[in-house]
């Protein structure tokens, strides 16, 4: 075998760099199904079976084009036996004996490392190739970087809208503004979201059914259910998906992308990270589509505030996320700016909290290995911020329960945006807010025992005590930046008394994780 071509489960697109002249003759592919990436990484259920169903999918297309292929599958080994994806990668070289290993550029610093280690230990040499599916490099991004102290998001993104000629008018951005931040933000009205149209759903066909019933028998303990699958596992779903988000979804994108709601799971948002995160459809098409959209139907049919706040989350943050996460790794998994060293309470794995707002948002996540951003960053990574979680235990969480979850993209989106790990080098203040937030963005405090006005007493919101005693904690920290000046500054109106009664009803939280159990004990006083 003169090369062998190892395809990723997050690398599923026919035009995989790594494939570019694959010779039927001389090449072959190579995909591994590995329990230790389910194990070693605790994962929830549909993740799982996500990444494993798109890969037996994906084996049909390889077997299509005639190319020879060794597919290892889950429990084509004994046991026990070579659970790691690089003892079983190991296995392989040894057998086929390749003259050069090839793999695109993978989505994680962990297995790059395990592959290299690999290949070497084996004496084959590996070619990595600069993964096309991102319209920004590394190299691109590391340049981009040079010389900036501050690297924003906005910034980067401006160029991109440049470099790749995306929403332009010449050299102007298209309606004479880069952003529209400010028409995006809005929460459903007080009545409640209305109907939503239903995102894509693609029912299990046989290769996916056949992928649940191994999950559920060889993971029997992981978190999660499968049983609101609706993912898409094909490039043709991931199309599909596109289609139907643009054509009945994207409208109401823009304006409440931030809005919240109970047991509205998916909101207007477009779920296409799956299908973006293991490269069945690529960016390059979804911000061209959405943009050919609006080009073509106009400003009233899809008015460009939500076109260009959509197409900022994929060429945007999307694309810089990636960046960031390749430039600060290894040390961005061990970031720890504020020293935060408390576990995980227990009920981020089962919901079981009187916090209204936690427990929808962990309850769908549990059911659907779904939500959307703000809940993710507003609610249980700012409650982890707020808790003085030990962010390794809020990354790994993160890393286990989403169906997109892949580690260039959560961990810098959990350490870095969330958490404020990294000490800020990318966002310009902690993502702080109090319970008053989420009752503006849901309706969420409806029906909570916790009111979200109250900071002390037994009836306070527990974000809300948190807030304030962040504020309190990194008091000096947060007045030194004129971005959370403001915050410190209602701080400071506190009397000292109310500063005091904040301090212990935070302990009494903190140390008694009381909000834990349902029913959970009242306030200190
Ligand atoms: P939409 O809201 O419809 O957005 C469209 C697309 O934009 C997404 O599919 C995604 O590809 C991209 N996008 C939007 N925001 C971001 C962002 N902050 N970073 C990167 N891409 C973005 N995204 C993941 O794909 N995997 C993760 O594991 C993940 N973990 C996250 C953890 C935290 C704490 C936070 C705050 C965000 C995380 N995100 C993650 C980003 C974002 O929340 C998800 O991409 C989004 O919710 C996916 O749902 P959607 O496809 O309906 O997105």
């Amino acid at each position: 075998v003169r090369r062998l071509v190892l395809i990723l489960g997050d690398q599923l697109w026919l035009d995989n760099p790594a494939l570019a002249d694959f010779d039927p003759a001389q090449d072959r592919v190579l995909m591994i199904e590995a329990p230790g990436e389910s194990t070693g990484v605790w994962s929830h259920q549909a993740r799982i079976t996500v990444f494993l169903s798109a890969m037996r999918h994906f084996r049909e297309r390889v077997l299509a084009q005639g190319w020879p292929l060794d597919y290892i599958g889950l429990e084509d080994e004994p046991e026990g036996h070579a659970d790691r994806f690089t003892d079983r990668l190991a296995r392989c070289l040894q057998r086929i004996r390749p003259v050069r290993l090839d793999v695109c550029e993978c989505g994680e610093w962990q297995m790059q490392q395990g592959l290299e280690a690999c290949a070497t230990a084996a004496g084959v040499p590996l070619h990595w190739h600069a993964d096309t599916h991102f319209l920004c490099s590394r190299e691109r991004f590391a340049r981009w970087t040079r010389g900036r102290r501050e690297w924003r998001m906005e910034h980067f993104y401006r160029e991109m809208r440049r470099e790749h000629r995306v929403l332009m008018d010449g050299d102007q951005p298209l309606g004479g503004q880069w952003n529209f931040d400010a028409d995006n933000r809005k929460a459903y009205p007080r009545t409640g979201p209305g109907w939503i149209p239903e995102p894509a759903r693609f029912e299990p066909d046989d290769i996916t059914r056949e992928v649940m019933a191994l999950v559920r028998r060889r993971f029997a303990g992981h978190p999660g259910s499968l049983d609101h699958f609706i993912w898409p596992v094909t490039r043709e779903q991931g199309l599909q998906a596109l289609r139907r988000f643009i054509d009945e979804r994207l409208l109401g994108f823009g304006p409440y992308q931030d809005a919240m709601w109970n047991d509205t799971p998916y909101g207007w948002h477009s779920l296409l990270s799956v299908a973006l995160n293991l490269h069945l459809i690529h960016p390059r098409e979804v911000i061209d589509a959405v943009e050919q959209a609006h080009r073509e139907r106009g400003e009233q049919a899809l008015p460009l505030a939500g076109v260009e706040g959509f197409i900022r989350q994929v060429l945007g943050w999307r694309e810089f996320i990636r960046g960031v996460y390749w430039q600060e790794m290894p040390g961005l998994r061990e970031a720890n700016h504020f020293g935060h060293q408390r576990p995980l309470p227990a009920w981020y794995w089962t919901g079981e909290t009187d916090m209204a707002c936690l427990r929808d948002a962990i309850g769908q996540t549990l059911r659907h290995g779904y939500a959307h951003h703000i809940q993710r960053l507003m609610l249980l990574g700012q409650y982890a911020l707020l808790a003085e979680i030990d962010p390794r235990q809020v990354a790994d969480w993160f890393l286990a329960v989403y169906v997109d979850a892949i580690e260039w993209v959560e961990l810098p989106n959990v350490a870095g945006m969330a958490l404020y790990a990294n000490g800020g080098r990318f966002t310009s203040k902690p993502y702080v807010a109090s319970g008053q937030y989420v009752s503006r963005m849901s309706n969420h405090c409806q029906g909570c025992r916790f009111r979200p006005e109250l900071r002390t007493g037994p009836q306070a919101c527990p974000m809300t005590t948190l807030y304030w005693h962040f504020l309190d904690r990194h008091e000096a920290e947060l007045a030194a930046s004129p971005r959370t000046a403001l915050m410190v500054r209602n701080l400071q109106r506190l009397t000292p008394g109310e500063r005091q009664a904040i301090r212990s009803q935070a302990a009494w939280l903190l140390d008694g994780a009381a909000a834990s159990a349902p029913g959970a004990a009242h306030g200190p006083g």
